[in-house]
């Protein structure tokens, strides 16, 4: 793509993602300030721009990004937020949210896709962001609780540690339901009296699975 296609297939993108219901100013800043295309290699950087899941290594795949755009409108993050992430996948996601958060953890079980997204992360300066090996399914204990939590793969519930992590008063979104069907997600807010429970849109994402991947 020649310097002008790109700047249009740009403008068409943040197009795109305000037809699918983004409002969110910030967001939406955010995602014009990160560039889908340093998250995706290959044959498939031509279609960073597109609307849709892409292919990456480790049969993972790279959100849609109106998906992004919504589940991290649904997070509410604020700056001064800490915020964990499960499922670092490409690092997309982990950028966005490294626009609006004080800081980031981002998990991942693959250990080629988090090293792949920290030398992203290197090489556009996202200093806030801390990108971990482990199994996320148990969060990390030693760095919450959590202002906001999101899961970005899909669990049959969401698990208990990760609600536990979560600050009173803090956001958790998680897609949730059998894998390889059409899940929904939601958002679990923590008060301090129990959790409340909110379903937001159908989604699909690859399944949480459990322990360090090979
Ligand atoms: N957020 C990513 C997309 C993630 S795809 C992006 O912006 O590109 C979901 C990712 O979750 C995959 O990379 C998968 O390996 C990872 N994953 C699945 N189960 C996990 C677990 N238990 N702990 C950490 N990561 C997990």
């Amino acid at each position: 793509m020649s310097g002008d296609d790109l700047v249009e297939a740009r403008m068409r993108f943040i197009y795109t993602l305000r037809s699918r219901g983004v409002t969110d100013a910030r967001v939406l800043q955010s995602m014009e300030r990160i560039d889908r295309r340093d998250f995706v290699t290959g044959v498939f950087a031509e279609r960073a721009y597109e609307d849709t899941p892409l292919p990456i290594a480790c049969g993972q795949t790279i959100s849609q990004p109106s998906v992004v755009a919504l589940m991290t409108e649904a997070l509410q993050v604020g700056p001064r937020d800490k915020v964990l992430e499960v499922g670092t996948g490409s690092g997309y996601q982990a950028a966005i949210l490294s626009q609006l958060a004080r800081r980031v953890y981002t998990v991942e079980r693959y250990r080629t896709l988090a090293q792949g997204a920290r030398a992203v992360f290197e090489r556009l300066g996202l200093a806030n962001i801390t990108a971990m090996v482990s199994d996320g399914s148990h969060g990390l204990p030693d760095q919450a609780p959590f202002d906001r939590i999101i899961v970005t793969a899909a669990a049959e519930d969401p698990p208990g540690p990760l609600l536990a992590q979560l600050r009173i008063g803090g956001i958790m979104v998680v897609p949730v339901g059998q894998s390889d069907t059409v899940q929904t997600l939601i958002r679990v807010t923590r008060q301090e009296s129990g959790y409340e429970y909110e379903e937001l849109r159908a989604v699909r994402f690859v399944p949480l699975v459990e322990g360090i991947g090979q």
